[in-house]
């Protein structure tokens, strides 16, 4: 857990598990554009995003990306890269997910925009205090009720925490039976 992708988004179970077990495999560094060299659709959209949410979570090292990670699931949105240290170093936001092309503002959908601002609190949450999904989850759902968020978001992100909670709670005791009481496995 000290190092490794933290992933906003688990459509796919495999990504809180694999999030789990990366060691170091967060996208490159080089593939991270600083926000200045996004597309200026690109940067109006995390904007609108930022616009939303709390100052203090605008204000974190926030970039934009265009490229997955390789150990990404097809829906990702974003993700949170840990220093060794184990507190957050970036926070990805990818530009090629559906919510962030949606949250584009020549689109005016408030909803989209809502959606990827809850995106960026689900990931400031890691940022901030680590790995556990079920606070990360926690956060976002409070920012979505509070933002008037559709009620099919609302029930997709539920989803996404019991899902990612349950793949967590798998993943701990996996690790539990691998390290432990070998004998017992005999
Ligand atoms: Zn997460």
């Amino acid at each position: 857990m000290v190092s490794g992708c933290r992933f906003s988004h688990a459509r796919t179970l495999a990504a809180a598990i694999v999030a789990m077990a990366a060691s170091a495999t967060c996208p490159e560094k080089a593939h991270a554009r600083p926000v200045e060299d996004a597309t200026q659709a690109e940067r109006q959209t995390l904007n609108a995003a930022l616009f939303l949410v709390d100052r203090a979570v605008a204000r974190l090292p926030i970039v934009l990306t265009a490229m997955m990670p390789d150990i990404a699931s097809p829906g990702i949105q974003g993700w949170t890269s840990m220093g060794p240290d184990g507190n957050g170093e970036r926070i990805f936001i990818y530009t090629g997910s559906d919510v962030f092309r949606c949250a584009r503002p020549s689109n005016e959908n408030r909803q989209c925009v809502v959606k990827l601002a809850s995106v960026i609190v689900h990931e400031a949450w890691h940022f901030r205090h680590g790995g556990s999904e079920s606070g990360a989850y926690t956060a976002q759902l409070t920012f979505l009720l509070g933002n008037q968020a559709a009620a099919e978001h609302v029930t997709d992100v539920r989803r996404s925490r019991d899902r990612a909670v349950a793949a967590e709670r798998r993943a701990v005791e996996a690790a539990r039976r691998l390290s432990g009481r070998p004998e017992a496995a005999r």
